[in-house]
């Protein structure tokens, strides 16, 4: 039941093509540190690959057949990728489904002040984080200010090497005896994690100089007033680049691998795709890490409502095609798993735990305490899956979320499984998760993109 370190497996030609492909994640990294910039980047590679948006075929009353590929997005937010197969739809498609939302702080919706000649922006953190970890490292701020004159300003600051950052602070060690005794939930609470924007105060301006200086650099370089705020979404990531991480650069460090490494690879195993027989589709979408709420989050009707406009352009709509299309399905629902950590052992049952290196991870379940809130795959799907993946030879392993009853966590799994689809979780083993740097291994990252080939050639 042992699974081994994979490094050693590869031939040359393989070394390579992790190379590349860990090369490719990165730039992807880069280019997504927010959902709507993951969902430009994949709009840009599907359309180099040769698929159609949805819409335009709708606009141009196209007829859709086997071997042709289409993308739809949604709010610009999340985006649902189809290859045609060569079988009746009716036959169930092959799903690959991740998330591109990640742990971040937010802006809120009146976010600038000033305090002693110090103006901040005041957020409120999205997602499961440890506060703590946010403070004293660069920041960068990405997102959109909409207008009321319709239009929408893109804002990234922050990646640019000539880009200023930005910064949350800490008190000095030299004073922090009380600080010191507070439980590590309470060293910095949410109040405190504001982000500190400018020291320089606008000439001639008696109150509030400094935040009036700021306003006014806004108002420069992006045509914005303060109230242009109320209709933003701008959101704190860390500032800098994913980079290879340790002395054998076998490892990539980064913002953002939960979800991105799932979306990134299951994005490229879809966009590889050249004529299937099951319909292939790659989902990824928004808002998992706050429950998959809302319209882009997968809990919203979007999916469903898109697959009816395939099947419409397919000259095959109707509402029993429809839920047979979904029904029938098979899905790797995919995101990250915890990679066991030596430092922090006690939090796993070695057994069954990810590894580094060790391939893409399958969890048949997820959930805290009695397994609350999984998906449970089914044992016969699960069987389906190893005889794949055995033919393949992609390497895999199984694992839970550390021991039973110190925690747990859920994923997208259950909802498409609501359509009575088969469904798995699996996905990347992370050092760190949610942390500002996340770690991935480059093999694993390599086996997941295998993984999600092998499925979609079924
Ligand atoms: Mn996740
Ligand atoms: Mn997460």
């Amino acid at each position: 039941m042992e699974r081994k370190n994979i490094w050693n497996s590869y031939t040359k030609k393989q070394l390579a093509e992790l190379e590349t492909l860990n090369k490719n994640y990165r730039r992807f990294l880069d280019a997504g540190k927010t959902e709507r910039e993951c969902v430009k980047e994949s709009v840009a590679l599907a359309e180099k690959a040769g698929f159609q948006n949805l819409q335009d075929v709708i606009k141009n009353g196209q007829r859709l057949q086997a071997g042709d590929r289409v993308y739809a997005t949604y709010m610009g937010k999340a985006i649902a990728l189809f290859v045609i197969g060569t079988k009746d739809i009716e036959k169930g498609m092959n799903i690959l489904g991740a998330h591109i939302d990640s742990p971040r702080l937010d802006l809120k919706q009146n976010p600038l002040y000033e305090d002693t000649e110090l103006a901040y922006l005041d957020t409120h953190y999205y997602g499961g984080i440890k506060k703590y970890q946010w403070v004293t490292i660069p920041l960068a701020l990405h997102g959109v200010i909409a207008k009321k004159d319709g239009s929408v300003v893109d804002v990234c600051i922050g990646e640019d090497e000539k880009d200023p950052v930005f910064c949350i602070t800490d008190l000095l060690v030299h004073l922090s005896g009380e600080q010191l005794e507070k439980k590590a939930a309470k060293v910095v609470e949410g109040e405190a994690l504001n982000l500190l924007i400018g020291n320089m105060p606008l000439a001639d301006t008696e109150k509030d100089a400094v935040k009036a200086n700021i306003l006014k650099l806004l108002k420069e370089k992006y045509d914005v007033e303060e109230e242009d705020f109320l209709s933003a979404e701008l959101e704190v990531v860390p500032a800098g680049k994913a980079r290879e991480c340790g002395l054998d650069r076998s490892m990539v460090l980064a913002y953002g691998h939960d979800d991105r490494v799932c979306a990134y690879t299951s994005l490229e195993a879809i966009l590889d795709v050249k004529k299937v027989k099951h319909t292939a589709c790659c989902i990824l979408v928004d808002k998992e890490e706050i429950g998959s709420v809302g319209a882009t989050g997968m809990q919203s009707r979007f999916f469903e409502n898109i697959v009816a406009e395939l099947l419409n352009c397919m000259g095959d709509y109707s509402d029993l095609k429809l839920r047979r299309v979904l029904a029938n399905s098979r899905m790797l629902s995919s995101d990250v798993s915890a990679a066991y950590d030596p430092e922090y052992g006690a939090a796993f049952e070695k057994k069954n735990t990810a590894y580094f290196a060790r391939g893409i991870v399958f969890n048949k379940y997820t959930g805290a305490r009695g397994k609350s809130g999984s998906n449970d795959a089914n044992a016969e799907y699960v069987a389906q899956l190893r005889a794949v993946l055995d033919k393949q030879d992609v390497k895999y392993q199984t694992a839970e979320l550390g021991k039973v009853d110190f925690g747990g966590g859920g994923t997208i799994a259950y909802i498409l499984a609501l359509y009575g689809m088969q469904v798995i979780d699996c996905g990347v083993a992370v050092l760190s998760m949610h942390a500002p740097w996340e770690i991935v291994s480059k093999a694993d990252v390599y086996e997941a993109k295998r993984c999600y080939t092998a499925f979609l050639a079924v």
